[in-house]
């Protein structure tokens, strides 16, 4: 979180050049930084793969890549051109490390080139059984650097389970210090998400409210229309527990959670975030029994087209135990939050793409109104809509015009489109600045990612060793299986949406 900038003169290694991730965020992101005026004045970006390519056919296929996924549409030619005038290629098999050479060579080139005071990003856009042998090889060519002059930003997954994430975090931190590891979570980026803590801390009348006395129970929903597409190979190994609650549920739930920070400090705002991983109910056997729902979508209709269970995508399973649906119900032990359940569901092929965190109110204490008068009496609700809608929403009972004494619920609504006239960033734009800045705010350290990790390695050991014999258990375009709904239903709640169009 910017508000002013001064840069060091930068390069910017992207390991992972060619992939998927460079091309549709990372590419787009530095060219819309270099558009706005965010990129330092002396920068280069040097893209690394195994695959050879020249640079000028580098700059070309990134091209393609802003083209084609930028938010702001295709690409200025003229500015594209000075723009493209920092950008390089180098090839490199990180499997053989005899080939990180001409790598060194070109990183030092532009080290001498811009002076003392440069500064190198080593982002690792690539599988992550890769992370390790980049770490080591930066290492063994004495590229490594220090606190000052050099970052690492590491993709998710971050492990698969808490063992690998602590060997990771241990490869990590023998070659590098936490200050230069930046373990993305793009979630956190995102401009909703980056609201909530100014919602919550910039504001006084909300304080008083947040705890057990006032909040009924949150809910926090994370669904997708698409399925796994082409991501099926990597997706059998990860789940929706992993890709989805270990790391983004988690983190708004912790920034939901969190006690009020002291400053804005990163180490003080992920200090708070720790102590909720921290204070959350360790799973035990009939907690998992009782407390978590999982789903495997089977074949269905999605705006008029058919579209394949997930046990017939490219790359999975026909028996597949992975699930692509996962709802769970937590608790935060500590005097804020005791008894206040938070309840989270994510899941692929559902019907309807949506973020949403709601947070209920308890009811008023005494109902003075008859039950004539009340058409849907409905408790207090501030809904937090993260996408596609940008909102923060109150839901609170109003009056009806008229004659007679009617009341319903009614929205008191702050839209960012309606509010303000400027583009919100994409996630990746704000979070490249970060690391550029050396701001490790949105960025999780080791220990958070290891105790969300230790929070969950009873849900993930239980589901992977008792396959589930349900699956698949809910259609595509469903809101995901019933037993999702009896999760919530059992407590005396339903899992709430906002009629958002379908996009
Ligand atoms: P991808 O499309 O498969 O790209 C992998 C990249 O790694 C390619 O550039 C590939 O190029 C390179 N590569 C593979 N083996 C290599 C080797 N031995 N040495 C050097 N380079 C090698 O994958 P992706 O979707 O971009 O994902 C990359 C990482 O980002 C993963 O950890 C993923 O989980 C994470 N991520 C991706 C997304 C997304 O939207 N795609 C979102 C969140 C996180 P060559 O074949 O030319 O070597």
């Amino acid at each position: 979180m910017k508000t002013s900038i001064s840069l060091n003169p930068t390069i910017i290694v992207i390991f992972g050049g060619t992939g998927d991730l460079n091309l549709r965020k990372l590419a787009p992101a530095l060219y819309n930084l270099y558009s706005d005026g965010y990129m330092p004045e002396k920068y280069a970006i040097i893209g690394t793969a195994r695959r050879k390519l020249t640079d000028e056919k580098f700059r070309e296929t990134i091209m393609d890549g802003v083209n084609s996924f930028s938010r702001s549409g295709k690409v200025k030619q003229e500015k594209w051109n000075k723009f493209a005038e920092h950008v390089f290629y180098s090839p490199v098999d990180v499997e053989a490390p005899e080939t990180f050479g001409d790598l060194k060579a070109n990183i030092e080139r532009h080290q001498k080139e811009f002076g003392p005071d440069t500064q190198i990003l080593y982002y690792l856009a690539v599988a992550p059984n890769l992370f390790p042998l980049i770490a080591k090889c930066l290492s063994k060519y004495k590229l490594a650097g220090n606190e000052d002059n050099c970052r690492i930003v590491i993709e998710k997954p971050f492990g698969r389970d808490l063992e690998t994430a602590k060997e990771l975090n241990c490869i990590l931190t023998s070659i590098f210090s936490e200050k230069q590891i930046y373990r993305i979570d793009h979630y956190l980026g995102k401009e909703t998400v980056q609201n909530i803590m100014a919602f919550r801390f910039a504001n006084s009348f909300l304080e008083p409210l947040w705890n057990r006395t006032y909040i009924d129970h949150v809910q926090i929903s994370v669904t997708e229309q698409l399925g796994v597409g082409d991501r099926g190979g990597y997706y059998e190994g990860a789940g929706a527990l992993r890709d989805m609650i270990q790391n983004h549920l988690l983190q708004l739930v912790c920034l939901i959670g969190m006690e009020t920070p002291v400053n804005f400090d990163a180490d003080e705002i992920r200090n708070k975030k720790v102590d909720v991983l921290k204070a959350m109910r360790p799973f035990g056997p009939e907690d998992i029994r009782f407390s978590t729902v999982r789903g495997q979508y089977t074949k269905g209709w999605v705006e008029g087209k058919e579209v394949p269970g997930y046990r017939h995508e490219t790359g999975v399973a026909p028996d597949s135990n992975t699930e692509t649906f996962a709802a769970i119900k937590f608790f935060v032990d500590n005097w804020r939050w005791q008894g206040v359940p938070f309840y989270v569901r994510t899941g692929k092929r559902l019907f309807q793409t949506s973020s949403l965190i709601t947070i209920q109110f308890k009811d008023v204490p005494h109902h003075i109104f008859p039950s004539t008068v009340t058409e849907h009496w409905q408790q207090n609700r501030l809904i937090i809509s993260i996408q596609p809608e940008m909102s923060i929403r109150l839901q609170v009972q109003g009056k009806r015009p008229g004659l007679d004494m009617v009341l319903n619920p009614v929205d008191m609504v702050f839209d960012y489109k309606g509010t303000y006239t400027t583009e919100s960033p994409e996630a990746y734009e704000t979070l490249l600045l970060d690391v550029m800045t050396g701001d490790q705010t949105q960025f999780m350290r080791a220990d958070q990612v290891e105790s969300a990790w230790e929070l969950l390695m009873p849900v993930v050991n239980a589901w992977e060793s008792k396959k589930s014999l349900s699956f698949p258990n809910y259609t595509a375009d469903s809101w995901g299986p019933e037993d999702a709904e009896a999760l919530i239903a059992r407590d005396g709640f339903h899992w709430f949406t906002l009629p958002l169009n379908k996009d």
